[in-house]
């Protein structure tokens, strides 16, 4: 039986963690474990493999980083290659993961290694070979050195999933499959996601995993409580630009991220915006790594304080003191949203976000907010008051239906998608009338 989190006060102490560890938790100021943490590092200890949801800011990186290094402390291994493998999916996060790592292995001999496109490929081969024991790394610079037959996880411990519903957005699924497969089957693996709604996710749970136990901790309904949720209506993109100058120029804030959902918008906003004397920094998947480097520099020191950002590229983004997320475009999804907010409000921070909306994400901005199961605030600026109010027949619609919004039932959409099935089947055959109803394929 695990002790019941609920049952003492939490605490560092209480989780049973080498010295080391606890006073590299101490210097770096963590006074006690936060909800994931307290959760998922007993599970992991015991050697269970685990399947957690916690969102970006929840303290998971330590929540897997800690029992991992604990491991690795208290059995020490004489066999060769990498003893614990952290896949991520962009070069930001692993560096922000491997800083966290080194900070938590201060007071211990265990090496860490990061391993990412961009940088130098003869450096990182030369690290694997000298059996650093941890390794941090985005999947596609792995599976090159493996092309090579450098890396060896044939002895591997741990094995953790970082950000999986990520990596399997950005088409890391293959990679992540060889790579794991590649691995000592023996391993215990940790796979982290910010949704268990991603079917992805669990179909790789299903494929990484042993028998595991779920830590379903913050889903997507538990919302961001320390995250205040604004919508500001707009006429058109010239509107938009208006609105995201006063709100730059008007609110408080330490750091600013703005979304565009593309890297054209995100560079055409630039121009405009320090034309009014904004100084604002663009961060997006196709500027060279040293650029981003530069970039994230500049956003982090504070040289910067407003940064353009795709969602590409702000994943993972772990900068202290963004108190405030615009979204000038609606993100695609509620998956996006969450990942683009959670880049405010950490731990104990508190932060602001107002989303763009013209009409035509109307509809964008209301399935996100069903999604979440919340509504967000909807605020106007009485200086930029546009024409657009929403939409007009929204009550009117909702009587019509006898205030019930048709919901199609499980039952039916399967039967319709059968029916288009057996349709395609039958392109190009002679349909047989008849008044029987259609006939739905079992198999
Ligand atoms: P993460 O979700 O791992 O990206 O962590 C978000 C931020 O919370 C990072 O800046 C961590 O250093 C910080 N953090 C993690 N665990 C704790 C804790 N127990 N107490 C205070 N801050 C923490």
């Amino acid at each position: 039986m695990h002790p019941n989190p609920i049952d003492k006060t939490p605490s560092f102490s209480n989780l049973s963690l080498a010295e080391q560890l606890l006073s590299a938790v101490k210097k770096m100021g963590f006074e006690q474990p936060t909800p994931v943490q307290l959760q998922a590092i007993p599970l992991a200890l015991e050697y269970k493999d685990l399947l957690v949801s916690a969102e970006t800011g929840s303290g998971k990186t330590a929540a897997f980083l800690l029992p991992t290094l604990h491991h690795l402390l208290t059995l020490p291994s004489k066999k060769s290659g990498t003893r614990a493998l952290v896949l991520t999916p962009t070069r930001e996060l692993a560096q922000q993961i491997f800083k966290h790592c080194q900070q938590l292995t201060e007071f211990t001999e265990l090496k860490t290694g990061l391993i990412t496109g961009g940088d130098d490929f003869r450096l990182q081969q030369n690290m694997l070979r000298r059996n650093t024991e941890i390794v941090i790394a985005t999947p596609g610079r792995v599976l090159e050195l493996m092309e090579q037959e450098i890396p060896n996880f044939s002895n591997l411990e741990m094995l953790i999933l970082d950000e999986a519903d990520r990596m399997l957005d950005m088409g890391f699924s293959e990679d992540v499959l060889t790579i794991a497969n590649s691995c000592n089957k023996q391993r215990q693996t940790l796979l982290f996601s910010a949704t268990l709604t991603h079917f992805g996710v669990i179909k790789m749970a299903d494929k990484l995993l042993a028998d595991h136990d779920v830590v379903a901790l913050n889903t997507l309904h538990d919302g961001h409580r320390n995250i205040e949720q604004q919508i500001v209506l707009a006429d058109d993109n010239d509107h938009k630009l208006k609105l995201l100058t006063w709100l730059l120029q008007n609110e408080t804030y330490d750091k600013a991220l703005v979304f565009t959902n593309s890297r054209i918008q995100a560079d055409a906003l630039r121009g405009p915006l320090r034309g009014q004397k904004l100084r604002v920094g663009v961060l997006h998947g196709e500027m060279d790594q040293k650029d981003r480097n530069r970039m994230m520099d500049l956003f982090r020191e504070g040289e910067v304080k407003i940064m353009l950002a795709t969602d590409l590229a702000a994943r993972g983004l772990d900068i202290k003191g963004i108190n405030l997320v615009i979204n000038f475009d609606v993100p695609r999804n509620g998956i996006n949203y969450i990942h683009r907010i959670g880049r405010t409000g950490r731990v104990d921070e508190l932060g602001l976000t107002i989303a763009l909306v013209k009409h035509t994400e109307w509809n964008l901005m209301s399935g996100i907010e069903r999604f979440l199961k919340q509504k967000f605030k909807q605020r106007s600026i009485k200086e930029l008051a546009g024409k657009y109010k929403g939409p007009k027949k929204l009550k009117a619609s909702g009587k019509a239906m006898g205030g019930k919004k048709k919901v199609e039932t499980k039952k039916a959409v399967a039967e319709k998608v059968k029916v288009r099935h057996r349709d395609k089947k039958n392109i190009g055959k002679r349909r047989v009338p008849t008044s029987k109803p259609d006939i739905i394929e079992t198999s």
